[in-house]
């Protein structure tokens, strides 16, 4: 670690400035105010982020109750960020595009369990819709349903937003809040070894944010 990062007393260190770093720093800070959070991130231009290389597409169409309960909340969150995040978030909106999601199938079995899942979704708040292949011709002409059985479309909730204005505005309101320090710092790898080992990072907590590109641990770094 950087001698400066040695020498600070936080109470939780997140490892990983992507999105989900991010979001743990904000929803910490709000939620606990006055709790000093350090994100560590090791490049700070996120070029080989999952958040940067996403899609960045919410939907509503899950096959269990609580994911679409999560996506029910997060398509809400996306679509009124500025409003939920506050002004020191500094992103005006996400500029979701409810263009929706298709799901189809050739097979008659696979239909009938999508219309129960798309029942269930509804129920849940959705708007899934099942469509006959004609249907789903008419809403995509360039699509060959000719062996289609059905299709699940969400017109509402579904789409694509804007994943970095996500990002930062998390990583920015979370740094108003924080009392500590709060934002992207340098490296990295012995961090992680250091962390991973939970004995020698100076914080109450650590969190590992950095999704797959965390190995376990094989001891603190030389
Ligand atoms: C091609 C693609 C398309 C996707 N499409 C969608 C989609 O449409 N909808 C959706 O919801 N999800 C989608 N995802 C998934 C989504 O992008 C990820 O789930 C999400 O971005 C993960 O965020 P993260 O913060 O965990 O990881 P990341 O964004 O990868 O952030 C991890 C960060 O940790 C840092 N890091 C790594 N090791 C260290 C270390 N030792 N020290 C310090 N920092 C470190 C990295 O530099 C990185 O910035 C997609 C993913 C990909 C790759």
């Amino acid at each position: 670690l950087e001698p400066e990062i040695m020498e600070m007393t936080e109470d939780v260190i997140i490892i990983g400035g992507g999105v989900m770093g991010a979001s743990a720093a904000y929803w910490l800070t709000r939620m606990a105010p006055g709790l000093k959070v350090l994100v560590v991130e090791r490049d700070p231009t996120y070029a080989r982020a999952a958040t940067a290389l996403s899609v960045a597409s919410v939907r509503q169409q899950f096959s269990t109750a609580v994911n679409v309960r999560i996506s029910r909340f997060g398509a809400d969150f996306i679509r009124n960020f500025a409003e939920r995040i506050g002004p020191a978030g500094e992103v005006p909106s996400l500029g979701l595009v409810e263009n929706g999601y298709l799901f189809v199938t050739s097979d008659a079995g696979n239909a009938q369990v999508m219309r129960e899942i798309a029942a269930m979704q509804c129920a849940e708040g959705a708007a899934t819709e099942v469509w006959d292949p004609a249907q789903v011709q008419a809403r995509f002409p360039w699509l060959n349903t000719a062996d289609l059985v059905a299709g699940s479309f969400g017109p509402r909730d579904e789409g694509w937003f804007d994943n970095m204005g996500l990002l930062a505005g998390f990583r920015n309101a979370a740094r108003a809040r924080a009392h500590g320090s709060c934002g992207p710092r340098r490296p990295a790898l012995r961090c992680r070894a250091t962390a991973s080992s939970g004995s020698t990072l100076p914080a109450r907590g650590a969190s590992p944010a950095a999704a797959w590109w965390l190995r376990p641990a094989r001891g603190p770094a030389a």
